[in-house]
């Protein structure tokens, strides 16, 4: 399988609670390489421009909000199917259907406020590390 990079986003409700470290294991444990990390406090604006695909969904002010609430981690994963292995780590959005072990079942407190982000296809992937990091700041 190809290596390939995603980028994930460590949510305000798992930064509050202190859960970065315990979160990165978990990536880390699945093969995943950090190879870009930063934490950074977004605007409810810039947190809209990212989430622009949900605009017309109902949750869609609310989880502006949130994802402007405290500051979040914003990782790029490298690895071998980085993009599905993220997905799988992750589990399903709500945590009440997430699978024994993945990161929502673990920590996430609601369908909202779900602890992590991961880009689900090669083409989100590629705009969303974009949307945070120059090519300068990301080490192989
Ligand atoms: P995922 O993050 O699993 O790819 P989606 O792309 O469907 O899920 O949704 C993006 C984010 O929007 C979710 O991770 C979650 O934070 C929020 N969200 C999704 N559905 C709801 C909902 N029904 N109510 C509140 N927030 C939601």
């Amino acid at each position: 399988m190809a290596i390939e990079r995603t980028l994930s986003i460590i949510k305000p409700d798992a930064t509050k609670r202190n859960l970065t470290g315990k979160i990165v294991a978990k990536f880390e444990e699945a093969g995943l390489r950090v190879v870009a990390s930063k934490r950074i406090h977004l605007t409810a604006a810039q947190a809209g421009e990212f989430y622009a695909e949900h605009k017309e969904r109902g949750f869609y002010g609310e989880l502006c909000e949130f994802m402007a609430s405290e500051p979040v981690v914003v990782q790029v994963l490298e690895g071998e199917g980085a993009i599905a292995k993220n997905r799988e780590v992750m589990g399903a959005t709500d945590p009440a259907q997430a699978a024994d072990g993945t990161v929502r079942k673990d920590f996430a407190l609601s369908k909202g406020e779900n602890s992590v982000h991961g880009s689900d296809s090669a083409e989100s992937a590629a705009r969303e590390i974009a949307f945070f990091f120059s090519g300068l700041e990301l080490v192989g």
